[in-house]
C-alpha cells in the first residue's frame, strides 16, 4: 500500500486509520467512548494502541489532541510511526493515545464539550476549581465578547494594547494561565474533572502497567516561533530527569514552564497530574509544543472559534469560518511546515525508545 498522507482531514478518518493501523501491526486497541457527539451525531472516544507486555520495566508515552483542534498535527505523528512500523524492544511498553478530547478534534475546538481547556483541568488533589487572575477579570469583555464573532473589532490592536499597558508577560500568565470562574471564557479550567480526566485517570494504571521509566510526549501546538519546538518542562523536574534530557534530546531542547519565566506556567497542567499519579516512579512528562502563527493569531482564532461556539447557531457560517481558522492555526496547510515539524516529532520519538531502551 502506497504511503498515505499522514495528516487527516477529520477527527473520524483519523481515527478509523488509528485503529486499523493498531491492529494491522499488531498492537492492542483500548476504546473509551465519551459521553458527547461529533457534529452529526456520531459517537466519540479514545482510543489506545499499546504495544508490549505490561510487565515491561519502561513506557513511552505519545499523546495527541488534548486541545483538540492540535490533535490534526498530534495524530499525524502518531499515524506515520505507525505507518513506518516503528516500534520498541520488548522492554519498553509503547502506548499511543488518540485524542485526548475527542469532542474538541471533532469540532475543531480548543476546549472540551463543557467548553474546558482540557489542561488547565488537571488540578492536584490539594487544589480547589475556583479563582482567577485578577487581570483575566478586567481583560473578560475583550476576550469573552457574548456575541457572534465580529471580525472588525480590532482585537489584536486592543490587546497588544493591553500587554504594553500591563506588560506582555503579566497578561499572557493572566490570560492563559487559567480561570475557574468564567464558564464560557477562554481558558477555563472547568468546576471538576472533565470526562477525559476521568478516562484517564481510570486507565493510566493499565495503560503504564509496571514501568518504572516513564517518557511521556504530549503533542501540542501554536505556541513557538513557525516550524521549531520545545519541550516543556514543569518546574519539579528532578536532577537526574534533567541529565537524561540532556543527553537524550540536548540541552537546548527544553524550557521549564514558571510564572516568572518566558513560558507561561498554568494551573491545572497535564504534567505535575500524570506524575502525582505514578508516586515513586520515574515519570518523564514532556509537552513538545510546535510553533505556528503568532501567539496573537492563535489567541485571536481560539477566541473567534469560542464565540462562534457559544453565539452562533450549529453549523452555522460563523462556527465553519471559524473552525476552519483553527485548523489553520494549530496544523497550517504549509508543506514545508508539515514536513518539518513531522520530522522533528519522529524524531523525539526516536531518540526517547533509544534513550529508554539504554536506560539500566
Ligand atoms: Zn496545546
Amino acid at each position: 500500500m502506497p504511503d498515505q498522507n499522514p495528516y487527516p482531514e477529520n477527527y473520524f478518518e483519523s481515527r478509523d486509520r488509528f485503529r486499523t493501523l493498531v491492529q494491522q501491526k499488531g498492537w492492542e486497541l483500548c476504546t473509551c467512548p465519551i459521553d458527547a457527539k461529533g457534529p452529526n451525531g456520531e459517537e466519540l472516544s479514545i482510543d489506545a494502541g499499546i504495544l508490549n507486555p505490561s510487565s515491561a520495566r519502561k513506557c513511552l508515552i505519545v499523546s495527541s489532541g488534548l486541545h483538540g483542534a492540535e490533535g490534526f498535527f498530534g495524530a499525524a505523528v502518531q499515524l506515520q510511526s505507525l505507518q513506518m512500523n516503528r516500534t520498541a524492544p520488548e522492554q519498553v511498553r509503547m502506548v499511543y493515545l488518540h485524542a485526548l478530547s475527542p469532542f474538541a478534534f471533532a469540532h475543531s475546538r480548543r476546549f472540551n464539550e463543557d467548553n474546558v481547556d482540557p489542561n488547565r483541568n488537571f488540578l492536584l488533589r490539594n487544589e480547589a476549581y475556583a479563582g482567577s487572575p485578577p487581570t483575566y477579570r478586567q481583560l473578560d469583555d475583550l476576550l469573552n465578547p457574548q456575541t457572534a464573532p465580529n471580525r472588525w473589532d480590532c482585537f489584536k490592536a486592543r490587546i497588544a494594547f493591553s500587554c504594553i499597558r500591563h506588560g506582555l508577560g503579566k497578561v499572557k500568565q493572566a490570560v492563559a494561565g487559567g480561570q475557574y470562574d468564567f464558564p464560557k471564557g477562554i481558558f477555563f479550567g472547568g468546576h471538576g474533572p472533565s470526562q477525559s480526566t476521568k478516562i484517564i485517570a481510570q486507565h493510566l494504571p493499565m495503560w503504564i502497567g509496571d514501568a518504572q521509566e516513564i517518557v511521556h510526549l504530549d503533542f501540542h501546538s501554536g505556541l513557538m516561533p513557525w516550524g521549531t519546538y520545545q519541550l516543556l518542562l514543569d518546574p519539579l523536574v528532578t536532577p537526574l530527569q534533567y541529565q537524561q534530557l540532556n543527553s537524550w534530546y540536548g540541552n537546548n531542547s527544553y524550557k521549564v514552564s514558571e510564572p516568572s519565566g518566558e513560558v507561561y506556567f498554568t494551573r491545572g497542567g497535564f504534567g505535575p497530574w500524570c506524575v502525582q499519579q505514578t508516586p515513586g516512579r520515574n515519570y518523564l512528562y514532556l509537552c513538545a509544543e510546535f510553533g505556528t502563527y503568532s501567539i496573537l493569531e492563535v489567541l485571536s482564532a481560539s477566541r473567534e472559534e469560542n464565540q462562534a461556539f457559544h453565539y452562533t447557531a450549529k453549523g452555522s457560517v460563523h462556527q465553519q469560518r471559524a473552525q476552519a481558522r483553527m485548523r489553520e492555526a494549530f496544523c497550517p496547510t504549509s508543506e514545508e511546515w508539515r514536513r518539518v515539524v513531522l520530522q522533528q516529532s519522529l524524531d523525539l520519538i526516536e531518540k526517547s525508545i533509544r534513550g529508554l531502551t539504554e536506560l539500566g
